[in-house]
């Protein structure tokens, strides 16, 4: 069921992170990584939870397997290996604010010491693990770019019933108490569920087990598969494709993470200029400039320039 992960600038299908960062983030900065193929960098929170995920998804894929699961120092030590390892990238300029791979290697075992010791890992015992890190991709529309993703984790709650479960870390529980919030991640993910011919007319539920920095955890239980979920995602849907079709990215200075802080481009699209719209066109067939290092070619044409949107045709 797994396929290689595609990298960056190499765009082809709509992902849940896709469609969050270019409708809900800015879409200049998708497109310098999706078209453009730069690096947006990892920083030590990204990497922390690289490494949390991978511990419990070696946890979870010992209960597929009828193994005998990690104890809780192997699973510790597996998250912070992940950490530091995925901590290598982050770049120097977002290091000097946060820190480096030591720290997302730290913050990745305490997540996970965390995790262990907390109800959610009691519930996630009562429920049946399915798959983990299943790849899945599907037509949604004839004429467009597939929608794709890998889930976390997929199976069935105390009760049988179907259910997708995403792990989170973050620095607290906040932002986790209201699924609203999170309507664009809940659509792509249930959506691609509910394809999988095992559960073919059947409820699939979403649900969030958030793990915090400061020790706090929580469930965020989401909506279930519905018509009027469909359809909000095949308008998110639409409105990303018309502005890929359009080459309609925009700067978005207001959003909370355009920040030398947390903006790998910030530097040369707020400062110098170079990664800016005065040096970059994403809809003409070569770019005015691109950093030192990368050939103007490389930036790759999604569409062709006269590519009008498509009316909408779901295969549903
Ligand atoms: S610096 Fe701000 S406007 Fe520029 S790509 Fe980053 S987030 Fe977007």
């Amino acid at each position: 069921m797994n396929e290689p992960k595609r990298g960056r600038g190499q765009f082809d299908g709509w992902s849940k992170s896709s469609l969050k960062s270019l409708l809900e983030g800015c879409s200049w900065q998708w497109a310098l990584q999706r078209l453009g193929g730069l690096e947006g960098g990892s920083s030590p929170h990204s990497a922390a939870g690289t490494g949390l995920h991978a511990a419990i998804e070696w946890h979870e894929q010992c209960r597929i397997d009828g193994k005998d699961t990690p104890d809780k120092a192997s699973l510790i030590w597996a998250a912070h290996e992940e950490g530091l390892a995925d901590g290598a990238n982050i770049p120097p300029n977002l290091e000097a604010f946060h820190g480096g791979a030591d720290l997302a290697g730290q913050w990745a075992a305490e997540l996970a010491d965390t995790w262990w010791e907390s109800d959610i890992r009691q519930t996630l015992l009562e429920y049946t693990p399915l798959a983990v890190e299943p790849h899945y991709e599907v037509s949604v529309f004839r004429d467009r770019p597939n929608l794709r993703g890998y889930l976390d984790w997929v199976g069935r709650d105390a009760d049988g019933v179907a259910t997708v479960v995403d792990y989170k870390s973050a620095s607290n529980v906040k932002r986790w108490s209201d699924a609203n919030y999170h309507l664009v991640e809940a659509a792509v993910y249930l959506y691609l569920v509910s394809t999988d011919e095992q559960f073919e007319d059947e409820p699939v539920r979403m649900e969030w087990h958030v793990i915090a920095r400061d020790g706090e955890t929580t469930i965020l239980r989401g909506p279930t598969m519905n018509p009027d979920l469909s359809y909000f995602l095949f308008q998110r849907l639409d409105e990303a494709q018309a502005i890929m079709d359009a080459g309609s990215y925009t700067q978005n200075t207001s959003w909370g993470l355009c920040s030398p802080r947390w903006c790998n481009f910030y530097h040369g699209c707020q400062t110098s200029g170079i990664l800016g719209p005065d040096h970059i066109s994403f809809d003409s067939p070569a770019p005015a400039s691109l950093p030192a290092g990368r050939g103007a070619g490389e930036v790759e044409r999604v569409h062709p320039p006269d590519a009008a949107p498509s009316p909408a045709k779901p295969n549903v």
